[in-house]
């Protein structure tokens, strides 16, 4: 059985498979960075954002009306849309604001467990308020829907912020498909094989380097 989010192959560990789990410590593990890199993130947006603003800066030469600040932007970081629909099974991630995207879950989430809304409604209360629930919705069906999501999401803000953790190449065969292929990323704790797809803990990838040594 494998981690359901689409990006992820990862085989489920047994001990992720006992406290079923759908998704896998790794893509958890990311999900819990990405909604913890959300400040800053926004801290930079509205910055560019005003930047923007007063610099009356943009393409020139267009016959749209000059915009106040980046239209991306100011997507992301607008109020999210009234009445937000919960649509765990839609993508409605492109231009939808990080508001929007964060309290559909933390209304379908609240309602499911059920648990008491986050009291404001901020990017930074909504991704605060998810973190300690991504272990229950990570059993949930929708989790590899929640993960897409976020990633979405995160993408996007990432593409404006160029925030983005760095990736490094790490010189070690893949344990499953051994090609040279993995890579870490900043803050996380996994590295992952860009063929494959499988990540590995530091622990697992020193317990094959020790089966190849002593093979
Ligand atoms: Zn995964
Ligand atoms: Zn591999």
């Amino acid at each position: 059985m494998t981690c359901i989010a689409s990006t992820c192959t990862r085989e489920l560990r047994d001990h992720e498979i006992a406290s079923a789990q759908l998704l896998c410590d790794p893509c958890l593990h990311r999900m819990r960075g990405w909604l913890q890199s959300i400040p800053a993130q926004l801290f930079v947006l509205r910055e560019g954002s005003m930047q923007r603003e007063v610099g009356g800066g943009g393409r020139t030469g267009t016959r749209t009306a000059p915009l106040p600040g980046r239209l991306d932007t100011l997507n992301l970081v607008g109020p999210a849309a009234a009445g937000t629909v919960v649509d765990p099974h839609g993508d409605q991630t492109g231009d939808m604001p990080i508001a929007g995207v964060l309290s559909s879950w933390v209304l379908l989430i609240a309602e499911e467990r059920p648990a008491r809304l986050p009291q404001r409604q901020t990017e930074e209360a909504l991704a605060d308020w998810l973190i300690p629930h991504l272990g229950w919705s990570s059993q949930q069906p929708w989790s590899g829907e929640l993960h897409d999501e976020l990633h979405g999401m995160m993408r996007a803000i990432w593409g404006i912020t160029a925030l983005q953790p760095r990736t490094r190449a790490i010189s070690r065969p893949c344990p499953r498909c051994d090609r040279l292929e993995l890579s870490r990323t900043d803050g996380d704790q996994y590295t992952r094989c860009g063929f494959c797809g499988t990540s590995y803990t530091t622990q697992e990838l020193n317990d094959d380097a020790e089966r190849r040594a002593a093979a």
